[in-house]
């Protein structure tokens, strides 16, 4: 077996698994993380979507597990459901062959069924704010033998509305525990929070990465009136001829309308927002993974973390309010070695937010030029 994961000298079960899951080698961010986390040191990670960020805490946690030890080592936290369950898929992946134990605990789910999972021997648990929060009130979780800690999308966590949750956590961890914060956006501000939380943390900071390089994402704009907006996407879709495209909406009402409108042209879309019931999100997500649908028009609750092969063509029907969601929705494409496009449509009013988000990645997006625009028009 050639893997260069060998020169890290993990486990063999692990090595075995990242070979099964066609892990050839180890991404930049990974050959830079893993060793780190492997020493137990605190880390704050920048490095874009796409880069293999979760198998980069991923694998230095299975590695390190005791399994013969049925106390909870590790706390993953990530801020939506969807993702909880993805970052869970991947651990169990890399951990199966160690027969490494790990849950997904999120709301909405009932919480008896939960208590009882975490009674049972679970090494890892990957779990959003709010109900971890509720289990360690209620004293249903034991965080004692918690080695590492890790905060996936962290600058999205740390922001207002989540700080004071993961401020909670934090005082509920084991104080020698190893930290470790990742997300592919963090500014001058959020590290400042981080390095509060964890003093004597190492900023990781990983450029150019391998896995995707967003000069994989050909980015473009077109200026629309609010009026002619759906008939431009239409005519996008049509003239792009995607294999799979996601939609982003700023609201859940618009994400509604818009699924509406295309299902009535005989689109083959399907929805997805944060009033569904996580079965039906589980399932929808599912269903566009496996091709049963080919759009996906969603708010930004996908915006973060999932990883669907073969996007080819991510469109913002509205520009985001958070300037960093631009980054994490066009993200959804061009992951790996494969090439994306993202359209992203500017109303006169969303005009002021494209140039922050403009000043904040620090280059110009093109305008689809006027002849494609008649074309697509
Ligand atoms: P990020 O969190 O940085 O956005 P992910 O962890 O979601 O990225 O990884 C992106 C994709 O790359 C996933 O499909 C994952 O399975 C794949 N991947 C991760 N590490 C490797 C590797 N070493 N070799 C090949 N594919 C990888
Ligand atoms: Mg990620």
């Amino acid at each position: 077996m050639n893997n260069k994961f060998e020169s890290l000298k993990l486990n063999k079960d692990i090595l075995k698994a990242l070979y099964n899951l066609g892990y050839n080698s180890p991404s930049k961010v990974q050959s830079e993380v893993i060793p780190r986390l492997l020493r137990y040191e605190n880390i704050i990670v920048k490095s874009k979507t796409g880069s293999g960020k979760t198998a980069s805490f991923a694998i230095p946690i299975c590695e390190t597990v005791e399994v013969d030890n049925n106390n909870l080592q590790a706390l993953i936290v990530v801020p939506t459901r969807e993702l909880a369950l993805q970052v869970k898929e991947e651990i169990s992946n890399i951990g199966r062959l160690k027969k490494i134990r790990c849950s997904a605990i999120f709301g909405k789910q009932p919480m008896k069924d939960q208590i009882k999972e975490l009674k049972q021997r679970v090494h890892i648990v990957v779990a959003t704010p709010g109900r971890i929060i509720d289990h360690i009130s209620r004293g249903t979780i034991n965080l004692e033998s918690i080695r590492y800690f890790i905060i996936d999308e962290a600058d999205k966590m740390l922001k207002k509305g989540f700080v004071e949750d993961m401020e909670f956590i934090f005082n509920s961890i084991p104080k020698n525990s190893i930290k470790g914060l990742f997300s592919a956006t963090i500014d001058k501000d959020i590290k400042n929070i981080c390095l509060e939380y964890m003093k004597d943390a190492e900023m990781v900071e990983v450029k150019n990465e391998n896995l995707l390089n967003n000069k994989q994402i050909s980015e473009k704009t077109v200026k629309v009136e609010d009026k002619k907006k759906y008939d431009t996407l239409k005519n996008i879709i049509y003239s792009q001829a995607p294999v799979s495209v996601m939609i982003f909406c700023n609201t859940k009402e618009t994400v509604t309308k818009l699924y509406k409108n295309l299902k009535e042209d005989r689109f083959l879309v399907t929805e997805l927002h944060g009033d569904m019931s996580q079965d039906k999100r589980n399932f929808t997500i599912k269903d566009f993974k496996n091709g049963k649908f080919n759009i996906l028009v969603s708010t930004d609750v996908a915006g973060r973390g999932i990883h669907i092969d073969d996007i080819s063509l991510v469109i913002n029907f509205n520009v985001p309010r958070d300037k960093e969601n631009y980054i994490h929705r066009i993200g959804r494409t061009g992951r790996k070695k494969s090439f994306g496009k993202s359209i992203t449509m500017v109303n006169q009013k969303d005009e002021k937010y494209m140039e922050e988000i403009e000043h904040y990645i620090g280059y110009k997006i093109e305008d689809l030029d006027d002849i494609k625009k008649e074309d697509i028009a």
